[in-house]
């Protein structure tokens, strides 16, 4: 039986948060609000939330305490968003020493909801984030959503990997009443599972579809060589590698734009596109983003530049200045839309995924597949990996029209971009690996 969605919407997802005394519909309501005041309310929002997690964190994080002693930093100094700059950045190497220390005394261990991230800079993470905190990320989750045209209590439809399982009676319940959700499994993609898939889709009628960006995108490849679409209201891409050629071909399949949203697990969501999909949203209600040179000060609009983020909302664990590694240009231009947020261009790419060149200058991953993958024939999927300065490996899925031509194209322009004293070395495989997410990655620098 097909529950409405109106009455999920209605009834079953505010009484779940009754339930569970959870404020994510209310954060959520809230956020609808906000979204249209001004940058300058924002800005102040931003400081006076800036104030009370800097004092929260000096007061209850060991970590804080002794950072900022040791760099001269007066918290009560510290009173607006330009102030942020004196304060030291927190970096991932500092997360994975200090992470004790970077939780909260006013929290105990077992209170706080624990996210590993993925890892796939070699690196993972155990984050800590309280209750409270997690139920408004979840609210600005799904503001975002309602950006792309999905409305609550609409069912949802998830191209993940390892989606997980509702094992407990309490998780089957709601997954039953409320979350309605199908999955496919981006590790298991072939002719059974996308069967399987549009089977599941045909009775559930998702309004939103989401995924990281590629996996949507072979999703779609597979339902266009079958003659299928499928028609969400909303299709959200959450990785930031949203490759323009593969955005049209989604757009294509499912007849409507998507919203490309950014964001990792370590803070709230970052950013996201409007309907207007001109640039994306900054999530100034619950972060402060900086966009920083090399040398520490904030770039100019429109210029490239590090991601830092400071959290507003996580007293749990308090990220201040937090290094997320990657890098994106900020916007000073207001949307058409009208919303008060921020505006970041574009993300430019995960640091790890720039290739260095023989000159020494840094190449987004990003601009060379599309400059690659997209504009030769014949290559289904491909990954960069440059082990070396001056030896890359590329990893390439032929497809029918593969051969010694393109093959040679490829070196060509990857000589091109990089250096023509670079070794390419391209090794025909099956398939890309995934990372354990689901995730792929199109480049990856290992010098
Ligand atoms: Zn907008």
């Amino acid at each position: 039986m097909r529950i409405p969605d109106g009455m999920v919407a209605a009834v079953f997802e505010p009484v779940w948060d009754r339930y569970e005394n959870s404020v994510r519909l209310a954060s959520l309501r809230s956020l609808r609000q906000a979204q249209w005041q001004s940058l300058d309310d924002y800005e102040k929002h931003q400081c006076a939330e800036l104030k009370k997690i800097i004092r929260h964190a000096v007061d209850t994080c060991p970590f804080y305490r002794d950072r900022f002693t040791a760099a001269g930093v007066d918290v009560e100094q510290v009173n607006s968003i330009a102030d942020l700059a004196a304060l030291p950045i927190l970096t991932k190497n500092d997360v994975r020493q200090h992470q004790a220390d970077l939780l909260s005394s006013s929290y105990a261990k077992d209170q706080l909801v624990p996210a590993k991230t993925g890892g796939s800079t070699g690196v993972s993470l155990q984050i800590f984030c309280d209750r409270r905190g997690v139920e408004m990320r979840q609210g600005a989750a799904l503001r975002s959503d309602e950006w792309s045209g999905w409305k609550l209590g609409q069912p949802m439809a998830a191209v993940w990997g390892n989606p997980p399982q509702a094992v407990t009676l309490k998780n089957r319940l709601r997954r039953w009443l409320k979350d309605r959700i199908i999955y496919l499994d981006t590790m298991r993609i072939d002719d059974a599972a996308i069967d399987k898939f549009v089977a599941e889709w045909r009775q559930m009628r998702p309004g939103l579809l989401y995924g990281h960006a590629h996996s949507l995108f072979i999703l779609c490849e597979a339902l266009e060589a079958r003659n299928l679409t499928l028609r969400p209201t909303g299709i959200v891409a959450t990785s930031m590698m949203l490759i323009e050629s593969e955005r049209r071909l989604i757009q294509k399949v499912c007849g409507i734009p998507v919203t490309n949203r950014y964001g990792c697990e370590e803070v709230s969501l970052i950013a996201c596109e409007c309907e207007e999909h001109h640039g994306m949203h900054l999530n100034a209600d619950h972060n402060i983003v900086e966009f920083l040179r090399d040398d520490g000060t904030p770039c100019a609009p429109g210029e490239d530049g590090r991601i830092v983020v400071t959290e507003l909302i996580n007293y749990g664990m308090p990220m201040i200045r937090y290094e997320v590694g990657d890098r994106g240009v900020p916007g000073d231009r207001a949307c058409p839309c009208g919303r008060g947020l921020p505006i970041m261009e574009h993300i430019t790419g995960r640091v790890a995924d720039f290739l260095v060149a023989v000159d020494g200058h840094k190449v987004a991953g990003i601009s060379i597949i599309e400059n690659t993958l997209t504009k030769l024939p014949g290559i289904q999927q491909m990954q960069v990996v440059q082990e070396e300065a001056l030896q890359l490996q590329v990893n390439l899925v032929p497809g029918p029209t593969y051969g010694p031509e393109t093959e040679g194209q490829l070196v060509a322009s990857l000589q091109d971009y990089l250096g023509a004293e670079v070794a390419v070395d391209v090794v025909q495989v099956d398939r890309i690996a995934q990372e354990e997410s689901g995730k792929y990655r199109f480049t990856i620098c290992r010098i």
